[in-house]
């Protein structure tokens, strides 16, 4: 239980700690990417105003001709920018391709000015590349005279980013492992206090029930006494009945107190016992004939003739199962029918316990094996149930290593199964 807390805890740390890592890292990838297509972009932004300003312009009837002449790349015999340029194009005012160096446009000018990133296959190459492509619109005066478009590549950046991602992801499996194992550490501490409590109030609960036992025997007895030689005052015999009664349901409550806080975790292998589950559980279901017949119950037993063993401690195992055949007793009418089955499935023996009497519904389904949990008081309270059978028979199966699961149906029944690992000799 407390193993289970204390992974929770660790897990919701880790969890928690990672999602802002992850921000974090996802965060600074960003603004890195930013900081470096922004450096880019003055770059290339520098560069095609130096190639806009070597354009020369004159007036022929009445309307501006551009001269591209000292244009690097684009005029003759100039080169100083082209070294790590994709392609420049020089668009006239009607976005018409009037020269171009490096790969042509497949399409017409369509896009707006501005910065864009696009991805594009260089000219002689196959392969398609990234680029960080600029386009300019260029004015004499106030009149627009055409469009220079020029791109880059992005090879350089991405090849950093792609180291700086490798480096990211890596610190942060680091990292989220170093926050697991803090997580575990943190975890630990923190369950101190808690265990510390809860060994306190086992130990309390144990103690107590046991100082309980001697005065509610004595109590019992007395009263017993007392039935006895008041048998000639009937008047007093209801308020001596009423003691029995009471002191031997304190009883039971005490003994189911006693017993869970006496057999916490897995039971130690010294303690347990080959039993034989064909033998020990017809000896028990023999105790129930009588009950059945009372009750007008249906009782069918199916356990088969291969033997079936198990490891356990059979006072505890036999406790358990009586605590189910108790409630299917308990909680099926007259005219019902209550089995009490035993069968293997792979390495597992399985004793079930199935009754068709008043079920359990699917809200307090989940509950039933909680500590004092009653679907309904005053029905359970009636039939004279603390709410602690479950509880018990749980622990008992859990202390075995084994399962214990319910499925049940409302107004129809319910089936309580109890796993327990094969005792392969
Ligand atoms: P109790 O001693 O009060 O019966 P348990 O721990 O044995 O306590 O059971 C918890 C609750 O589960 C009970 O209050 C009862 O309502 C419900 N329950 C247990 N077994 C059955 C069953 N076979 N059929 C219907 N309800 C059941």
């Amino acid at each position: 239980m407390f193993n289970r807390s204390r992974r929770n805890l660790a897990r919701w740390f880790t969890l928690s700690m990672g999602s802002i890592l992850i921000l974090f890292a996802g965060t600074t990838y960003y603004l890195r990417t930013e900081d470096r297509l922004e450096a880019t972009d003055r770059l290339l932004y520098k560069k095609t105003r130096i190639m806009a300003a070597s354009m020369q312009y004159d007036l022929s009837e009445g309307k501006p001709q551009v001269d591209l002449g000292n244009v690097p790349l684009l005029g003759s015999g100039l080169r100083p920018l082209g070294t790590e340029l994709v392609y420049v194009r020089w668009y006239d005012s009607k976005k018409q391709l009037k020269r171009f160096f490096g790969t042509p446009p497949a399409d017409p000018l369509m896009i707006p000015s501005g910065f864009r990133t696009v991805k594009t296959r260089e000219s002689l190459s196959t392969e398609k590349i990234w680029l960080r492509q600029v386009t300019l619109p260029v004015q004499e005066g106030n009149e627009l005279i055409g469009y220079l478009q020029v791109a880059i590549p992005l090879g350089d950046i991405q090849a950093d980013l792609r180291q700086f991602q490798l480096a990211l992801t890596l610190s942060v499996l680091v990292t989220l492992v170093l926050i697991g194992f803090i997580g575990w550490y943190l975890g630990g501490i923190a369950m101190q206090p808690i265990r510390a409590a809860y060994m306190q109030l086992q130990r309390f609960t144990a103690d107590a029930s046991h100082e309980l036992r001697s005065p509610l025997s004595a109590s019992l007895t007395n009263a017993q006494v007392a039935q006895l030689l008041a048998a000639d005052y009937p008047e007093i015999q209801p308020s001596l009945e009423n003691i029995i009664d009471s002191t031997q349901s304190m009883n039971v409550l005490v003994n189911n107190l006693l017993m869970l806080a006496r057999h916490q975790g897995r039971l130690a292998p010294d303690l347990l016992k080959p039993i034989n589950l064909n033998i020990f559980l017809s000896e028990l279901a023999a105790d129930y004939v009588a009950l059945a017949a009372a009750q007008k119950i249906k009782y069918i037993v199916h356990i088969p003739e291969q033997y079936i063993k198990v490891l356990g401690d059979p006072d505890l195992l036999k406790q358990a199962v009586k605590n189910l055949l108790s409630n299917a007793y308990k909680y099926t009418a007259v005219g019902g029918t209550v089995w009490l089955r035993l069968e293997t499935h792979s390495s597992w023996a399985i004793v079930q316990v199935v009754d068709t009497g008043i079920g359990i519904s699917e809200k307090d389904l989940p509950c039933v094996f909680d500590r004092f949990y009653r679907v309904d008081t005053q029905r359970t309270r009636d039939k004279g149930g603390f709410g602690l059978g479950l509880s018990l028979a749980q622990q008992v199966v859990q202390a075995h290593g084994g399962q214990i699961r319910v499925t049940s149906v409302e107004h129809k029944g319910s089936t309580f199964q109890i796993q327990l690992a094969l005792l392969h000799k």
